[in-house]
């Protein structure tokens, strides 16, 4: 096992972590699809309105390449197709038969897995709905099926607040865990690489044989970009391939069983929530499923993904196909009369300036902002916390000047999206939404 340490990044002491326990929840009337939220893809629908679907069937397809199937999380009636401005397609929602079917694909045994020809293999999990859990670095676009990647990193967790802890997703599945291992060996020509924290559970113990790396850093460590910065050794591996952890088990799930799996454990999380946990539900689950009355107030946020590279929604709405998380902090819509004078020990701050610098306990947050975006003061905030090394006030310099050479010299495509440069801005300035925007623009032009 090789040990990794990543020099940059920051923990974020935010209160609202979920316990470890699991509750299992009762099925929900209805599932979703959001193909919004799907980066990159074309979606062509293959349903209307009406239509009776069996978990397993075919949603939409990419028009990029129509190989690549997304499918129904449930069995059951399509009771919305709800659409965004220019006619994105935000949902597809599945209202639940109390008696649901599936689609079944003839199952791959662990022996039949040695044997079957790679090609097979791809086509069977593409046909299978569960090629798009592998992406690709560094835009992190749905794996090209049919190449062979120089690597495939799988990452057991992340210090994102919040995200599921392997320990509790893991807990009893080491052996399906083992035969997706053995999958994703079959689509790398063997490397795989496995990267898990140090600290040792039950849970991982079972898997250190397994395990290639272990990382010791502040977030975002665990990011597979990150990983890749660490670990390349040709501008060749910069086309790795990811998966996380929790979805190498859909992956055994389905070649196991045969069947599209359609359960996943996701958290619970933020001061807002009363009871703090993870929750083992459904794809797709309805948001207002997983809160269930849990919520202490009105006006909140509810943030699907990780608190730095979530995403806001409503309570009507559900969880996209790769969200595993659900936390819920105040909006902190008052206003705070000469707030930003006033360094508390129980603000959460990167800043010097703030006493809470000292407070090593978990600290509450809201969404205020408390200001608006200012000029660049060269703090140098941004750069101390970059974990792979790129001087982001420079780089945004060369986006605003359309210096697409000067963006890419400053390391734009080792951006692995994180958030932290953001946060820690005292100017407010939304650095990695600009990054990850050129980042887009810069591979939709390579089309
Ligand atoms: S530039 Fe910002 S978003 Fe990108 S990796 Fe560095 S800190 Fe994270
Ligand atoms: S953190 Fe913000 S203000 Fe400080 S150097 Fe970076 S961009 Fe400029």
């Amino acid at each position: 096992m090789i040990s990794l340490h990543v020099r940059k990044g920051y923990d974020l002491k935010i209160a609202g972590k979920p316990s470890i326990e699991v509750e299992v929840l009762e099925k929900p009337d209805s599932v979703a699809v959001l193909p919004e939220k799907i980066p990159f893809i074309k979606p062509r629908l293959k349903i209307e309105i009406g239509d009776n679907v069996k978990a397993g069937s075919i949603l939409f397809e990419d028009k990029r390449n129509s190989d690549l199937k997304f499918l129904s999380p449930g069995g059951g009636k399509v009771a919305q197709i709800n659409f965004g401005r220019r006619r994105v397609i935000k949902e597809i929602v599945i209202k639940l038969d109390s008696d649901e079917k599936y689609e079944e694909i003839e199952p791959v045994s662990e022996n039949l897995l040695e044997h079957i020809e790679k090609e097979k293999l791809v086509n069977k999990i593409m046909a299978g709905g569960l090629w798009p859990f592998i992406r690709e670095l560094p835009f992190r676009d749905i794996a090209e099926p049919h190449v062979t990647p120089p690597a495939i990193f799988i990452n057991l967790c992340s210090q994102e607040p919040f995200q599921p802890e392997a320990e509790v997703y893991l807990d009893g599945k080491s052996d399906l865990f083992k035969f997706g291992i053995k999958i994703l060996q079959k689509l790398a020509n063997d490397r795989v690489y496995i990267f898990a924290p140090p600290d040792s559970s039950v849970v991982l113990d079972k898997l250190r044989g397994s395990i290639t790396h272990v990382v010791y850093g502040k977030y975002p460590a665990y990011d597979p970009g990150v990983f890749l910065y660490y670990t390349r050794k040709s501008p060749s591996d910069n086309r790795a391939w990811y998966i996380s952890g929790q979805d190498v088990l859909l992956l055994a799930h389905l070649l196991k069983y045969g069947r599209y799996p359609t359960l996943r454990t996701v958290v619970l999380a933020g001061q807002s929530v009363d009871d703090r946990k993870h929750i083992q539900t459904r794809l797709g689950a309805p948001i207002a499923h997983i809160v269930k009355g849990n919520n202490r107030d009105n006006d909140l946020r509810y943030i699907v993904g990780g608190v730095f590279k979530g995403y806001a929604k409503t309570a009507t709405s559900y969880l996209g196909l790769y969200e595993t998380s659900l936390t819920l902090i105040p909006e902190g819509r008052e206003k705070e009369f000469f707030g930003f004078l006033r360094p508390g020990f129980s603000k959460s701050s990167f800043s010097r300036t703030f006493l809470s610098i000292f407070n090593t306990s978990e600290l509450k947050m809201n969404c205020n902002l408390h200001g608006e975006e200012r000029a660049c003061v060269n703090c140098g905030y941004c750069c101390e916390v970059c974990p792979v090394d790129i001087l982001p006030q420079f780089t945004l310099k060369s986006i605003l000047a359309d210096e697409v050479e000067e963006s890419l010299a400053h390391g734009l495509l080792d951006c692995v999206e994180c958030g932290l440069c953001t946060y820690v801005c005292p100017s407010k300035i939304e650095l990695c939404a600009a990054f990850k925007g050129a980042k887009e623009a810069y591979y939709k032009e390579s089309w």
